[in-house]
Formats: structure tokens, C-alpha cells, sequence
């Protein structure tokens, strides 16, 4: 695995709220609204993308892991 990925999490709906990977790794929590245009948003703090559920962002990713 890729250290120097980016987390991804995969939701359902267009508001998320992020605090990174939580403790002294963490950082404040924000909230987020996932673009309808885009399907994905990237964390300020942490680098971590929060990818919608049948986003046409969702289906490149896929495609990209099958290469
Ligand atoms: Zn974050």
C-alpha cells in the first residue's frame, strides 16, 4: 500500500464531517458538502477525500484500481 495516498472514504450523502484520523492524529472537526457537480470533496486538514456513492468520480477510481 501507498503511503503517500490519500485516504479515501466512500458515503452516501453530501454532508460529512471529517477529524482526520482522530486523537493526537486528529484535528477539529469540519464539515464538508460534497459538491453535486463533482461527487467528491478533500479535507483542508488531512488530505482525505470523501467520495459519493455512484459519483462518476466513484466509477474512475474503480477503473483505476483495475488497471
Ligand atoms: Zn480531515
Amino acid at each position: 500500500m501507498d503511503e503517500d495516498a490519500p485516504e479515501i472514504e466512500f458515503v452516501t450523502t453530501s454532508r460529512v464531517a471529517c477529524v482526520g484520523q482522530g486523537g493526537a492524529l486528529g484535528h477539529p472537526r469540519v464539515w464538508y458538502n460534497l459538491p453535486d457537480d463533482r461527487g467528491w470533496v478533500e479535507c483542508g486538514y488531512c488530505d482525505k477525500r470523501f467520495v459519493l456513492r455512484g459519483s462518476d468520480y466513484e466509477a474512475e477510481l474503480k477503473q483505476q484500481a483495475s488497471t
